[in-house]
């Protein structure tokens, strides 16, 4: 079984993050999409709320599958079995923060291969910044998230 790893904030989760899962469906029978519980980036949600907002948005697709980590990520892509790793590319300065994010990975362990999904023209304005500033501001969201995320919005 081919097995991707897609770890990610996913603070909160967007139709561009799932967008990039889907597509990566086409090639991978499993994704595993993994919430980094990283205390060093400042989170908007906790890593259980991230969690769930996930899972609830991916209950419905086949094959995408949702974890959450402390630990590093190359040691649990070991654990299910893969050394590939899914990233998501929108423009230049994803383009090069992933650059710097694949060598430090390498440095932890040279088998891991990385795969790169470009965003659609659709998907790729969407971040999940904007998507805190929009909800924040009393924007509509709700084509740039899942249900889950617009919920979690509303009862804050
Ligand atoms: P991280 O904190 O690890 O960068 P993110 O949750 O911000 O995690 O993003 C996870 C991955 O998804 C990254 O590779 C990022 O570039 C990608 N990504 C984020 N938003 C989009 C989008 N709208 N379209 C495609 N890829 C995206």
């Amino acid at each position: 079984m081919r097995v991707i790893v897609y770890p990610g904030s996913f603070d909160p989760i967007t139709n561009g993050h799932l967008e990039i899962a889907k597509e990566a469906l086409k090639s991978f029978d499993k994704v595993v999409m993994l919430v980094a519980d990283n205390d060093a980036k400042k989170a908007r949600f906790t890593t259980e709320e991230r969690f769930e907002m996930v899972k609830e948005a991916v209950e419905v697709i086949p094959g995408i599958e949702v974890y959450m980590t402390h630990g590093l990520t190359v040691d649990f892509a070991k654990k299910v079995g893969t050394h590939y790793l899914l990233r998501g590319i929108r423009d230049d300065a994803d383009m090069s923060y992933e650059n710097r994010y694949a060598e430090l990975t390498y440095q932890l362990d040279k088998e891991i291969e990385f795969i790169y999904i470009k965003a659609s023209e659709k998907f790729k304005g969407i971040s999940s910044t904007k998507i805190d500033e929009m909800a924040k501001s009393g924007k509509d969201i709700s084509k740039l998230v899942p249900k889950s995320v617009e919920i979690r919005y509303k009862k804050r």
